[in-house]
Formats: structure tokens, sequence, C-alpha cells
């Protein structure tokens, strides 16, 4: 399938950047950008020696700024390409970078479809080992645009345990099957919470949702992400867990899951 995507005629490299990992949902607010976040920082968490990138193309929700703790406008290089900006180690790239934060994202169609391309094709991303690349949910124009546009090494599809999520993450892993993308696996989140008092274990969300889904559909499951108030709040403070609690159960599972991509 890799060789298949890379042979496709409208598919040009970004430059610089060996290997682009998108991370994909059906539907939003399963975690896919805490996903995105913390994967990007277990890639280098786990081999300092290579760079990584990410890039925020969900454009109607851009929510890297806020959790890789980024604002600014990005400047620009000699040959008029956008310069990443830096947090943890990590270059980012987003929409939210590039309109005001409470400006209404009111574009559609071409306007959309404009940004992508500045997003995907105006960036100075410099030398990269991978680039994660923050999908937005669904499988719309959007996400068909990127995966017809630069060689995709492989996505990661993010669910909860959830029927309705799971329809959804199949609805996404058969999209990017169509479209010669390899799926690398399910990443099972808030698959389960562990009462901070009590230690008595709740599947919120149901239990093996996306187990099961992976066994119908031939894929793997990357692993699981308990729902943890810690993930929680280091995404929304800007500080996701990988960096600020490397030692804690919860980053490890991101670890756990980058080895695995
Ligand atoms: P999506 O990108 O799918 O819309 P987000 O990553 O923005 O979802 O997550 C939605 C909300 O859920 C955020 O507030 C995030 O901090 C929280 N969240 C995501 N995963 C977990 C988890 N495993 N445990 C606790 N909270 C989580």
């Amino acid at each position: 399938a890799q060789i298949m995507s890379r042979g496709l005629p409208k598919q040009k490299p970004i430059e610089g950047v060996k290997q682009v990992i998108v991370v994909a949902s059906g539907k939003g607010g399963v975690g896919k950008s805490t996903t995105a976040v913390n994967l990007a920082l277990a890639l280098a968490a786990n081999d300092s020696s290579k760079a990584v990138g990410l890039l925020d193309v969900d454009v109607y929700g851009p929510s890297i700024p806020k959790m890789m703790n980024l604002k600014g406008n990005p400047e620009l290089s000699q040959s008029n390409l956008m310069r990443p900006l830096l947090n943890y180690g990590i270059a980012c790239m987003s929409m939210g970078f590039l309109v005001e934060e409470t400006a209404p994202v009111v574009w559609r169609g071409l306007m959309v479809m404009s940004a992508i391309e500045k997003l995907l094709r105006q960036v100075d991303w410099g030398q990269l080992d991978y680039l994660v690349v923050d999908m937005p949910p669904g499988t719309g124009d959007v996400q068909i645009s990127v995966s017809q546009n630069i060689p995709i090494s492989g996505a990661v599809i993010v669910s909860t345990p959830q029927d309705i999520a799971l329809m959804d993450a199949r609805k996404g892993a058969e999209m990017f099957r169509k479209v010669h993308v390899p799926v690398l696996g399910l990443v099972q989140n808030m698959s389960v919470f562990q009462c901070p008092k009590c230690k008595h274990r709740t599947h919120i969300f149901g239990a093996d949702g996306a187990r099961r889904l992976a066994r119908t559909l031939d894929l793997d499951v990357l692993g699981d992400i308990p729902l943890h108030l810690n993930i929680r709040e280091t995404s929304d403070t800007g500080q996701p867990i990988v960096f600020s609690q490397p030692e804690s159960d919860e980053a490890k599972a991101y670890l756990r899951i980058a080895a695995e991509v």
C-alpha cells in the first residue's frame, strides 16, 4: 500500500520531511489532538536523534496552539516560507497561528483548501524525521485532499470504545484504504477510568470496543490510553503529559504507542 500511495501522480513529498504520520478520528472530541501532540513528543522522547514536527490541519478547530502553549505569527524565511514555531523541541504549524483566536473560521470550500495548501506547501520545516499531522475529524474533503497531496507513511486512528465513535472510526479506516494510505492501527482512548480514591476501574465508554473493531477490520490496536484527569489538565494548560510527567503511567502509554509507529 505504501508503494502505491507514493506512486499516485499528484503526490509530492513535503521538502525535508522523511515520514508523515496522520492522526485521524471519525468524530470530534475523542482525543485526536491530545494523541497527536503526545505522539509527537513521544516519538522525540523515544529517540533523541529524531527531529519531529507537528502540523495542525484541523482548520475549523485548531487545538495545537493551546496544547503546545504557542501563539504568534510565523516569520517568513528568505524564500517566503513560514517558519514553524518551536516548543518542547517540536516544530509546530497550525491554522491557529494564522488567524485570530477569536475570529470565527467562516471559510468554506476554496478558502479552506487554500489554507490547507499553505500549510502543506509553504512551511520551512528544515529536516524532519517525522511530521505528525493532526487531521480534522471525519472523512471530508480536507482529509482526502491531504491524503492525495502528500505521501503518507501511515495513519493512526483514535477512537473511544463507544459504538458511535467506532462506527465513524471504521469509515475513517475505510477512507484511508481507498486512498492507499496504510492504517498503522487504532488508539483506544479513554478506555478505562480509575477512581483516584478507591482505585475502582470503570469503563465509562465501554470496554474493548476498539479491539473488537480492530479485529473485524484486521487492524492492530497500537495501545490504550486511560481516561485520566492529568491528561485533560496537562493538555488544557499547554503542558502535554509526555513532556510534563514523562514518568507517569499515562505518559508511558503514549511512549509505547510511539514505539509501535
Ligand atoms: P479531538 O481532537 O478528538 O476533538 P481533543 O484531543 O481535543 O479531542 O480532546 C477533547 C478533550 O478531551 C480535551 O479537553 C482533552 O484534554 C480531553 N482528553 C482527551 N483524551 C483524554 C484522556 N485520555 N483522559 C482525559 N481527558 C482527555
